[in-house]
């Protein structure tokens, strides 16, 4: 039988590599035996998962867009979204928490610098640390150029102040991407990316 993943003479093939396949069941199996038997509890619990996530983190199953110069496989979006699938099919909450180091780190790779990629990016491969995407405060959410949070230059540094809401993972992150206004009055424009370690002084979750 003609189907649409298995395409059609002439026509596009919607169908996955053997490599995208083999990816889906890696996930899929993780999530059926590590993740969907603790959800409940972790859920009833609110316990963070930081042994599930050094297991898919030892498995591969994180971190799957870092490029391969800088340690990772280098994926596109299209194969992180299969993990992500699965993983959110054992438990949206656990999955979440293992597919946000995608989001955290999203900022370094499209917009880091050679010296920054390097310093943050292999470290996620290395070890199971988790790093945070920092955009929303709790008056902008949608709206994120009518953010409060600022960041002054100051000599070779940044002072930055102001609160985030609903930042994933955040207070289990080794570093967070902050963002904040360096120009407020250039709107969404005026805003910029800081790479934030969470043991930074001043930084209270
Ligand atoms: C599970 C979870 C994880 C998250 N993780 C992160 C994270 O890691 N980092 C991070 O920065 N943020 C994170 N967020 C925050 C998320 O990005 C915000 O919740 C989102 O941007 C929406 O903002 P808000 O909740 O303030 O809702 P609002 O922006 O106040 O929106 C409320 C409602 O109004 C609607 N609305 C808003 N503006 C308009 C408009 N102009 N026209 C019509 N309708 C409109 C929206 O669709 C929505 O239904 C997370 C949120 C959740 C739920």
């Amino acid at each position: 039988m003609t189907t649409i993943e298995h395409g059609v003479a002439g026509g596009i093939s919607f169908a996955l590599t053997d490599e995208q396949k083999s990816l889906r069941e890696l996930a899929r199996e993780f999530a059926e035996k590590e993740i969907r038997p603790r959800a409940a509890s972790y859920d009833e619990t609110s316990q963070h998962p930081a042994d599930v996530i050094a297991k898919a983190h030892e498995l591969g199953l994180m971190n799957v867009h870092v490029p391969e110069e800088y340690g990772g496989l280098g994926l596109p979006c299209f194969d992180g979204m299969l993990i992500g699938e699965e993983l959110n099919w054992g438990c949206s909450g656990i999955g979440t928490s293992l597919v946000a180091n995608g989001l955290g780190s999203a900022p370094v790779i499209i917009a880091g610098s050679d010296d920054q990629k390097r310093r943050w990016l292999p470290q996620l491969i290395e070890e199971p640390i988790l790093c945070s995407f920092g955009l929303t405060e709790p008056g902008a959410g949608s709206d994120v150029a009518s953010m409060k949070s600022t960041a002054v230059r100051n000599g070779d540094e940044y002072v930055l102040n102001g609160s985030k809401t609903f930042i994933t993972n955040a207070g289990h992150a080794a570093w967070t991407v902050v963002f904040a206004k360096t120009d407020p009055s250039k709107g969404h424009k005026g805003i910029s990316a800081f790479v934030v370690p969470m043991e930074t002084d001043g930084v209270t979750i």
